[in-house]
């Protein structure tokens, strides 16, 4: 066995707390509370209650206020994409990572060397949030959500347009959704509107503040009607969206014979979808597939590379055999219940070649 590379980059370390930049004096995405964090996104696994000064994009503080009132921070600093503020010693930067509004990179330069931290990213365009945008750097550092090869997911184009097939063929049933209620819901519809769907659109009612806040924003969701308030007949040949906990629930047995959908990258291990009673599964992820991983990393130019959460190993493995020094950090606290939802079952997931997944999955993914 290769004896692990060490860690130039000895400024940045995994503490209980999370990963500290120390001559910055501050915690990314700290799982505990701390004095100083900066949150790449507003996920429930990234942006934690009681720490007490904050920094995020105003977008995230916002999603943080909604989900968490006054635990997103006692003092909130809001930091436009691309501005540069010095912490400490540090010059810090959010650059947009393309995951959900809001979401950035943080962009930490001190001394002549360079670090970035996605926290979690994607390539694909999405019309609810700013492009990912690369920034080359000495240490990147790397979810690895889908870090395996089976995971490819397929064009966006092409799942909306089975979903909007499935709704030509089925005019009789509604068409429930499971979706993450940041991030893919509002994707989600944003894709249908671009693709045509001008029909109203139905919500559960753990999805309607945040679709509020998207909207602020500036970015438009077309006809939203809550769902709670439709009778039987209008649902038919309409369109659902719930969180993954309520599609199998009580809250669905209300709809008119429902075709059962959800989006999520995990749609592609065919055996998930058939343990979630799912008749329409969509591959849409917010999380980069294997191929955006490994081109991301090899644009960016890192000769060192730190993997936090998600299937490790293999992109490890894969930089290493490129000449970069790659490690996983085995970042704890990351990706279970990110959504409110309960964590999958132990070998749940088993992928379509037999290769090995990991027994926890993320629940915004
Ligand atoms: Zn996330
Ligand atoms: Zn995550």
């Amino acid at each position: 066995m290769a004896a692990l590379p060490e860690r130039p980059e000895s400024w940045i370390r995994v503490c209980p707390e999370g990963l500290f930049v120390e001559p910055a004096g501050i915690y990314i995405d700290p799982v505990r509370p701390v004095d100083r964090a900066v949150v790449t996104h507003a996920h429930a696994d990234h942006a934690r209650p009681g720490n007490r000064a904050v920094l995020a994009t105003a977008e995230t503080l916002a999603i943080m206020r909604q989900r968490i009132g006054p635990a997103a921070g006692q003092t909130q600093q809001a930091v436009p994409y691309g501005e540069v503020l010095r912490l400490g010693e540090v010059d810090v930067a959010l650059v947009p990572a393309g995951h959900v509004l809001g979401s950035a990179q943080v962009v930490l330069t001190w001394r002549g060397r360079r670090v970035v931290v996605s926290g979690d990213y994607k390539r694909r365009l999405d019309p609810t949030c700013a492009p990912f945008e690369p920034v080359p750097c000495d240490l990147f550092v790397s979810e690895a959500t889908f870090g395996l090869p089976v995971f490819r997911h397929p064009p966006t184009g092409h799942e909306i347009a089975k979903l909007v097939h499935s709704l030509a063929l089925f005019p009789e049933r509604a068409h429930v959704v499971g979706v993450y209620a940041l991030g893919k819901c509002q994707r989600l519809i944003a894709e249908l509107r671009g693709a045509g769907f001008d029909d109203p659109i139905y919500l559960h009612g753990a999805l309607v503040p945040i679709c509020a806040i998207y909207e602020s924003f500036g970015v438009p969701m077309g006809e939203l009607r809550p769902a709670l308030a439709a009778t039987r007949e209008e649902m038919r040949g309409r369109v659902v969206l719930a969180p993954p906990s309520a599609i199998a629930d009580r809250w669905a047995r209300r709809l008119p014979d429902p075709v059962t959908a959800m989006a999520s990258g995990w749609m592609r291990v065919r055996q998930r979808a058939r343990q979630r009673g799912i008749e329409l599964p969509l591959v849409i992820s917010d999380h980069a597939d294997w191929d955006e991983l490994t081109e991301t990393i090899t644009e960016l130019g890192a000769r060192q590379l730190w993997v936090t959460h998600g299937n490790e190993e293999p992109l490890v493995h894969w930089a290493r055999g490129r000449g970069i020094a790659a490690e996983a950090l085995a970042l704890v606290g990351f990706d279970e219940g990110g959504e409110g939802e309960p964590p999958p079952l132990a070998g749940e997931e088993e992928p379509p070649t037999g290769d090995v997944l990991p027994l926890s999955a993320p629940e915004d993914a």
